[in-house]
């Protein structure tokens, strides 16, 4: 079977489900705002960015990265920006945003100026370039339960048709991914009609067991990252079953877990296994990454043909929170390139 050509690779339509908001910041941008504002970063050379000692090492880049931002029009204007440098480089038609709002609101930006924001940019964004999107508000497990549910509040409080869901990023205080301690926030978060994702599965001392633990506790629609599920095949069969969908990033698993870029990865394994999973930057300007990246490591490293990646194309399609009739209409992208 012969590698995807790299046109293929472009032209393909994704959709992207894991992708941290403030990790689309421009490189330029964060360097030049972080100088004018007086943030300071890790380094001011984008490629020293993306070095890493773990997950710990670059989570105090990403949550730094959050003081640059000064107003809802910062907001709009990396939303907007965002889209317009991915879709120079690949074939973008719908993303979900993880959107910290916690995070912000220590900085003296409340969620009603983020959301709006948000929905300023991707908006425009939407108009000039047809790429839809949906906010996935994240809860920080750095912080305590009842953090999480006075974010859940805010979120609850202002209502939108773009927020679909709720998801979670940062670790837990003793270093441990800990999802299920968030039980309480997810059950509110399901009866308030939001659908949720959560990450688990990435770090060293996460197992298949603890995977599968979240996916049952907190009931979840996705996973973010999963990759220790392949551990254990009985785990990968009793995932399959569930019908949970993987959202992977293979240059953060690489990165920041070790797992080579070739056959052996994870991600290989996962699609091998028949599980559904699509493909995402997770943290683009802190892993030096891009979405068309992601796929050309999927189909040139880690050796997946053009069969396994319209299946992605499509796992990330049905995986995605938007409407069916958004879903309908990128399915048929999908297909219309694919011709099957
Ligand atoms: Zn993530």
């Amino acid at each position: 079977m012969s590698a995807p050509a790299r046109e293929f690779l472009r032209a393909l339509p994704k959709v992207e489900l894991h992708c941290h908001f403030a990790s689309t910041i421009r490189p330029g941008r964060l360097v030049a705002w972080a100088r004018e504002r007086g943030v300071a970063l890790a380094s001011e050379d984008p490629a020293d960015l993306a070095r890493y000692t773990g997950l710990a090492d670059f989570l105090r880049s990403f949550n730094a990265a959050h003081a640059v931002f000064r107003s809802s029009d910062d907001i709009a204007l990396v939303a907007h920006e965002g889209v317009r440098a991915a879709v120079a480089t690949t074939n973008l038609r719908y993303r979900e945003y993880h959107v910290n709002p916690g995070n912000f609101a220590e900085l003296g930006l409340p969620w009603p100026s983020v959301l709006a924001g948000l929905v300023q940019g991707l908006t425009r964004a939407e108009q000039e370039f047809g790429v839809g999107f949906g906010i996935v508000p994240a809860i920080n497990r750095a912080r305590d339960l009842a953090a999480a549910h006075a974010v859940l509040d805010v979120v609850l409080a202002h209502p939108h048709p773009a927020v679909v869901g709720l998801g979670q990023d940062d670790l837990a205080a003793d270093g441990y991914e800990s999802p299920t301690a968030w039980e309480p926030v997810y059950r509110r978060a399901r009866e308030a009609g939001l659908r949720t994702t959560a990450h688990v599965g990435e770090i060293a001392t996460s197992t298949a067991a603890s995977v599968l633990e979240a996916v049952e506790v907190l009931q979840l629609d996705r996973v973010d990252h999963g990759y220790h599920v392949v551990d254990d095949p009985v785990a990968v069969d009793r995932a399959r079953e569930a019908g949970v969908h993987f959202c992977c990033t293979p240059t953060s698993a690489h990165l920041l877990s070790g797992w080579a870029l070739d056959a052996d990865h994870p991600v290989a394994r996962m699609v091998e296994a028949g599980l559904s999973v699509n493909l995402s930057t997770d943290d683009e300007v802190f892993f030096d990454t891009s979405l068309q990246a992601e796929y050309e490591h999927v189909g040139l490293d880690l050796g997946l043909d053009r069969q396994a990646l319209e299946r992605i194309a499509l796992d990330g399609v049905e995986a995605s929170f938007a409407p069916e009739a958004t879903r309908e209409r990128l399915r048929a992208e999908v297909l219309a390139l694919t011709g099957t």
